[in-house]
């Protein structure tokens, strides 16, 4: 702030409206509660020093609050095809809304995107708001925010649930924003308190050592990202029906600040260890990178298995950052995770949890990595990957 001139040039660029001066008074509305609250706010709060503001808040807003209903998941689909994370998404919102005893509606926005509804209601949505025009072709910012905002004034969910991908944080961001509400990211647990009928949004903090759980008791909706694996995809009940609410677009490609020019592609050797069946991940106790690749790799192209690794083995260089598992890399739900030289830290455990068997080999007894793991041997990689190969073969072949 003290270095604004208040030149107010990053108010018009900022696509979200989440930039005001320092000197302004602002006063937010959410729109849902348009008429009935105002809450007035400066430019930069500081509501702590100023004390009485958020008591004020919360006590006028109760009566708002009551008139949100239903749980919502935003339904990322790219060139057509809907991305897993939002069918994951349904299934835990599905078990959100029954304790609740609300709708669970599926949110999809795109071009030519209606015919995937049917699948939605398969994996438990009651209802879509389908919004379907030319310029939510590919995914903006400006756009996509612009008709979830007016979709949300307009229906008043309590819940919204998007995947923890580039896309959902991009857009939870921008409408939690908007909506001047809060936003729990990247949480690995979802439940209710019925009584309060507050979403309990639970993710790691503190680098990964305390769970802590999170709540939006002043604010609706209540907003949340799940990373991809996370949840678990329900199963589908084919032919289950629900109803399709169609919304009416009123942008214009003419009015709006961003073009999609092209679409480049990334070139080279996709990892996409989220779908992988097998991952043999290895961490710092393979030694060195000939080490890593000759172990990892060796048994990896034997049994038709990817390759992850911990951090540790990411910043030693070993092997390139997206192959990294856990916390700031990407969580996997395979059905073997092999962890070869892995400690099992907290930050690489919170990736894992979701394979159906874990084995790990470490000449480390007392390894954290054994308190987790479906079968443990306590032994050098050097020794034991190698006498593994052939049975392994045989027995995945
Ligand atoms: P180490 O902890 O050094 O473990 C090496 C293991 O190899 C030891 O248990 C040792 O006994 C064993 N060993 C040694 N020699 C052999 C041998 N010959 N045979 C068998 N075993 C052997 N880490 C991640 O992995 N993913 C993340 O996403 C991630 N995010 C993080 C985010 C934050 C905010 C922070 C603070 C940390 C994060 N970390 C992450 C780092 C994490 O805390 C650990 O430092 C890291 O996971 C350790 O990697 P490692 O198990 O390979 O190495």
């Amino acid at each position: 702030p003290e270095k604004c001139v208040e030149c107010g040039e990053c108010i018009e660029v900022c696509p979200v409206s989440a930039i005001n001066l320092p000197s302004a008074q602002k006063t937010v509305d959410t729109g849902a509660t348009a008429g009935k609250t105002q809450l007035k706010e400066t430019g930069f709060p500081d509501s702590e020093s100023k004390g009485e503001a958020p008591v004020e808040v919360a006590a006028e807003l109760t009566g708002d609050l009551a008139r949100y209903r239903g749980v919502w998941v935003f339904i990322e689909q790219r060139e057509g095809e809907i991305v897993p994370v939002s069918l994951e998404l349904l299934g835990a919102g599905r078990q959100l809304a029954d304790k609740l005893g609300v709708e669970l509606a599926g949110v999809l926005l795109g071009d030519k995107v209606c015919g995937l509804s049917d699948r939605l209601y398969e994996y438990g949505a009651d209802k879509v708001y389908l919004a379907d025009h030319p310029v939510l072709r590919y995914y903006r910012t400006e756009t996509y925010m612009k008709v979830f905002v007016k979709l949300v004034q307009q229906y008043l969910p309590e819940i919204i649930l998007m995947g923890a991908t580039t896309t959902g944080r991009d857009l939870a961001g921008a409408v939690a924003t908007e909506l001047s509400t809060g936003l729990t990211a990247d949480c690995t647990v979802l439940d209710i308190d019925p009584k309060q009928r507050l979403l309990l949004a639970t993710r790691p903090a503190f680098g990964g050592n305390i769970m802590a759980t999170i709540v939006c008791k002043n604010h609706r909706p209540q907003m949340a990202t799940v990373r991809p694996k996370v949840m678990k995809m329900a199963k589908p009940v084919p032919g289950r029906r629900g109803q399709l609410v169609t919304w009416q677009v009123d942008l214009k490609e003419e009015d709006l600040l961003t073009r999609v020019v092209e679409i480049v592609k990334e070139r080279g050797e996709q990892v996409n260890l989220q779908e992988a069946e097998i991952i043999v991940a290895g961490g710092r106790g393979l030694g060195d990178r000939e080490g890593f690749r000759k172990i990892c790799f060796g048994l990896a192209e034997a049994i038709g298995a990817r390759v992850g690794a911990s951090r540790a083995a990411v910043e030693a260089g070993w092997i390139e950052q997206k192959y990294q598992v856990g916390q700031t890399g990407v969580t996997v739900a395979p059905k073997i995770y092999f962890a070869l030289g892995i400690s099992g830290a907290i930050q690489h455990l919170v990736g894992i949890r979701g394979s159906d068997i874990i084995i790990a080999v470490n000449t480390d007894p007392d390894a954290p990595i054994f308190k987790e793991c479906t079968y443990g041997i306590v032994g050098d990689v050097f020794q034991v990957v190698p006498a593994l190969i052939e049975p392994l073969k045989e027995l995945l072949s």
